[in-house]
């Protein structure tokens, strides 16, 4: 359903709706508590690993103890229906999200 390029839907009850895509999750801010992935049900969100020169990598078993911070990432953001549920339970408002419009 769409209106003014804006991408929406509807509610069960019929009222409209306007998923908020998840953009974006600010590394800085982040500290890995997992929050977010836990109310994702779309197996949206991984968590990373920051090693010592700062690059965002996969946590291994061989590369835990070279890891300097965990971060949240956004692994399949294509799969995500912009229920904003991983924004509201951040603790530290990490995410920005948008709504999408189609050309
Ligand atoms: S907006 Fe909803 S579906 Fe998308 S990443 Fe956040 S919790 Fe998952
Ligand atoms: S809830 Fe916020 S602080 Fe916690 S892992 Fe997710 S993005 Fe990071």
């Amino acid at each position: 359903m769409e209106k003014s390029g804006t991408v929406m839907g509807t509610t069960r009850g019929g009222a409209v709706w306007i998923p908020r895509f998840v953009e974006s999750i600010d590394e800085e801010k982040c500290i890995g508590c997992g929050r977010c992935f836990k109310v994702c049900g779309r197996d949206i969100l991984s968590l990373m690993g920051v090693d010592s020169e700062g690059a965002v990598v996969p946590i291994t078993v061989d590369n835990e103890d070279e890891i300097d911070k965990k971060v949240m990432s956004i692994a399949h953001p294509e799969r995500c229906i912009g229920c904003e549920a991983c924004a509201k339970v951040c603790p530290k408002k990490c995410y920005v999200h948008r709504e999408l419009v189609s050309s």
